[in-house]
């Protein structure tokens, strides 16, 4: 919680209840969640908060560093409250995400570096299958 005082803060934004209602969520989960879910999952708590809300919220997490948008494809973005970059993977069946935590791909930037000239800031890595329930 100190965190998102501290960077709303030196940012001069509003902390309204509803973002950090939508930060405290995505911290206590690894589901990787869509707006969707996060909004029906905080519906009991806050009624009077619209989709369009949780959707603004995410966006200003995402501006300041404290969530991590994840686009797996098929324009379905999902959120993520761990911000250090990790390798995800989907299971193509039941679309839910999962961390690679173990992956380590710390060297995939110098790697890459070696086949372009380019010099590499980033990299997002996705995988897909199919997970064991589906399996
Ligand atoms: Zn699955
Ligand atoms: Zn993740």
């Amino acid at each position: 919680m100190d965190n998102i005082t501290t960077i709303f803060r030196e940012k001069k934004l509003k902390l309204t209840p509803q973002r950090i209602a939508v930060y405290k969520y995505l911290k206590s989960t690894t589901e990787h969640p869509s707006a969707e879910i996060i909004y029906k999952a905080l519906q009991d708590e806050y009624p009077t908060m619209s989709l369009a809300t949780v959707y603004k919220a995410l966006k200003t997490l995402v501006e300041v560093g404290l969530v991590q948008e994840i686009n797996v494809g098929e324009g379905n973005f999902r959120y993520d409250g761990n911000c250090s970059p990790h390798p995800h993977i989907q299971c193509v069946n039941c679309s839910k995400v999962n961390d690679l935590h173990t992956l380590d791909l710390s060297n995939l930037n110098q790697d890459a570096e070696k086949h372009c000239d380019y010099k590499i800031l980033s990299n997002k890595v996705y995988f897909y299958g199919i997970c064991k329930d589906c399996q």
